[in-house]
């Protein structure tokens, strides 16, 4: 494979902060993948459910949409195809140890197709 095109200036040369996709396994430059993110674990409030520390894990997944939030990250491609290798192999399960909801699927979905929609006119 040859290089595309000279490096820009070595000068002003960045480090671009990789992260591994969940779906692929690939790494990616952290700005094009989707962060989703396990808060920190919060004790349950509600006298009504009784925690036991490290078993009760609450689902607290989210799509992290400015990369700041606090907490266990795991990095998707904008892809579908990365989503549902994630998903079918569970890894976002394994790699948050925590459950994922279908919300969050369906969030982390309408998130990619919301992405390639605006590749599309990009292009
Ligand atoms: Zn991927």
């Amino acid at each position: 494979m040859a290089k595309t095109g000279p490096k820009p200036n070595k000068t002003k040369e960045r480090k671009i902060p990789e992260r591994r996709c969940t779906g692929c396994g690939g790494t990616f430059p952290k700005k094009d993948l989707i962060r989703v993110v396990r808060a920190p674990e919060v004790k349950a409030e509600d006298p009504e459910t009784p925690v036991t520390p490290a078993e009760t894990t609450v689902s607290r997944v989210s799509v992290d949409f400015t990369g700041k939030k606090a907490g266990r990250g795991a990095y998707l491609c904008k892809k579908e195809a990365c989503l549902s290798k994630a998903r079918k192999a569970g890894r976002l399960h394994s790699s948050l140890q925590c459950e994922i909801t279908d919300e969050v699927y369906e969030e982390l979905a309408k998130e990619i197709r919301l992405a390639e929609a605006e590749n599309d006119s990009e292009a």
